[in-house]
This record gives structure tokens, C-alpha cells and sequence, in this order.
């Protein structure tokens, strides 16, 4: 198996080719990004008084889908927590604090930067995301516990806004049918396909949507069909800023090694278990 980079400027973002692997592998690994690779965020809420127009459990709602800075290998995931047995300690999770008053004549915003953490190293990661607006007098004054979770728990913990692949693009064209109409450069939205002596070019593949648009104009002439190659695979993954991409893909390649492992214990115990009892 190959992997080759792609640039990006977005410091939230990777995406990457994956050359000679297969559904399997790649889907699992998507998977183990989204759903098992842990992060920080709000799971319990102390309120000691909230006079804004906003309920209680949607103040608490809107802070656990605040995305929290968490440095890797620093806590334990709450649920797994031998310390606490998933109360919540200093081994799986931090404690913020929120105290906003507006004052008697403004409205007055209440945004993630009022999160105060007691760890510099864990905090929003972004200032102006908005949990409520507090009328002339009104105030919201809390505790909140980030809790270390996993995406399969809830959606929150998940370390990405976005992981997907897709197939790498390919043409397959019999150029002794092609007439040189250019329909199939027409039809493309990405506009990435040249017709050079009726011999159809992608000049961009990884821009490619493999929407088969191009296959369809070119249907009556049935010189022109967009496949896919076997093995290949443009792999997209962007952080919520919880985690730095690289830092997500590391971290699910050894969750991933680490189950195979698993996996391959539990099979050799059912094997001689299997093997006794035949003897
Ligand atoms: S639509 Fe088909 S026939 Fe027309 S240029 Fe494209 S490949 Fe050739
Ligand atoms: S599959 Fe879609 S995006 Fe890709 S070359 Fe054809 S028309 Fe363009
Ligand atoms: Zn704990």
C-alpha cells in the first residue's frame, strides 16, 4: 500500500491517496476516524443560575458541540476510566467555568471565548461560535465538565467535520468510436476533460466527481465511460480543530492495529480452545 499526500492550505484539513488497497481497509478506516478516535467535550453541567431566555438543557446542549482543543495522550476516555469508573477525575476530564452578565441597558452575547478552562491547554476552538444572547440584566454563570469520549458515544466527541474517500478516476474510451463532439467536455461541471484527436484526457483527477455525466453524453456513441482503478482511493479528512488531522490519522492507524491485534488473540484462544475439545 501507497500513501502520497495532496497539499492543502487549510491547516484542518488532509486529504491523501491511498494507492493498492481495498472497501474494506479504507471504510475502516474512515470509520475508526469518525467514531473511535477520542476528543474533549462538555458533558456535564453545573448551573448555579441562568436567566436568559435560553433553557437550561439547550445552553448545555450548545456547549458539548463546542469543539475543545485536546492534547493528545493527556486523558483517558471517561467510559474506560479505572480511576473514576466514568464519574469524571483528573485523569479523563477539566473543568471550565462560564460567567456572563449583561449589563442593565445592552443586549449582550454569549460566546465559546466565555468558556474559561482551568488548562490553557484546553480551550474552544474558535471564539465566536454563540450559545446565547442575554437580555439587559440577564446572566448565565456555570460549571462545565469536558469529558475525554469517542464519536460511537455521541456525535460531539467525534475528532472530524468531515471523512470521506472516493474512487480514483479513470477513462475508459474506445477512441476508434469517438466522433470528437466535445459533448463530454460539455457535460463535465468541473470542466476537466479535453478531447485531443479523439482521444478523451482528465486533466484533473482528483477534481473529478465520478458523477458520470461525461458517460452519459457520450452514450450514443458509446465511445466513452468514466471507471474507476482498482485499489485507489482520494481520502478527504477535516478536523472540528479538537485534533490535528495528522495527529486523527495517527491515532486511528494504531486504534486500528491495536483491534486487529485484539482480534487476532481472540482467535487464536477460540482455535485451541476448538482444538481441545476435538481432542
Ligand atoms: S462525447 Fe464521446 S464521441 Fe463525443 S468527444 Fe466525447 S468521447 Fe468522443
Ligand atoms: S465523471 Fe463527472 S466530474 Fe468526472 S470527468 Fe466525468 S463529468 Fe467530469
Ligand atoms: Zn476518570
Amino acid at each position: 500500500m501507497e500513501i502520497e499526500v495532496i497539499k492543502t492550505k487549510d491547516k484542518n484539513r488532509l486529504n491523501f491517496i491511498i494507492r493498492g488497497s481495498n472497501d474494506t481497509f479504507v471504510n475502516a478506516l474512515r470509520r475508526t476516524i469518525i467514531s473511535e478516535v477520542p476528543t474533549l467535550a462538555v458533558e456535564d453541567i453545573i448551573l448555579v443560575e441562568n436567566t436568559s431566555p435560553v433553557l437550561d438543557e439547550i445552553v448545555a446542549h450548545r456547549l458539548g458541540l463546542i469543539p475543545l482543543t485536546t492534547p493528545p495522550d493527556e486523558f483517558t476516555v471517561a467510559s474506560e476510566c479505572e480511576n473514576c469508573g466514568g464519574e469524571g477525575c483528573h485523569v479523563c476530564s477539566v473543568s471550565l467555568t462560564l460567567d456572563v452578565e449583561a449589563n442593565d441597558e445592552d443586549v449582550t452575547s454569549v460566546y465559546s471565548k466565555d468558556l474559561i478552562s482551568n488548562d490553557s491547554k484546553i480551550v474552544p476552538v474558535a471564539d465566536k461560535i454563540q450559545v446565547a444572547k442575554l437580555g439587559p440584566g440577564q446572566k448565565i454563570t456555570l460549571e462545565a465538565i469536558a469529558m475525554m469520549g469517542r464519536g460511537k458515544e455521541h456525535a460531539k466527541w467525534s475528532p472530524v467535520v468531515t471523512c470521506s474517500y472516493r474512487y480514483y478516476p479513470k477513462v475508459i474510451q474506445d477512441s476508434s468510436k469517438c466522433t470528437g463532439c466535445d459533448e463530454c467536455v460539455d457535460a463535465c461541471p468541473k470542466n476537466i476533460l479535453k478531447v485531443i484527436k479523439k482521444v478523451v484526457k482528465l486533466t484533473a483527477p482528483l477534481e473529478c466527481l465520478l458523477c458520470d455525466l461525461c458517460t452519459k453524453a457520450c452514450a450514443p456513441y458509446e465511445s466513452l465511460v468514466m471507471g474507476k482503478v482498482d485499489g485507489d482511493y482520494i481520502f478527504f479528512l477535516e478536523s472540528t480543530g479538537a485534533l490535528p488531522p495528522k495527529e486523527i490519522f495517527k491515532k486511528a492507524t494504531e486504534i486500528l492495529k491495536s483491534k486487529a491485534k485484539d482480534f487476532e488473540n481472540a482467535y487464536k484462544v477460540a482455535h485451541e480452545t476448538f482444538m481441545k475439545k476435538k481432542k
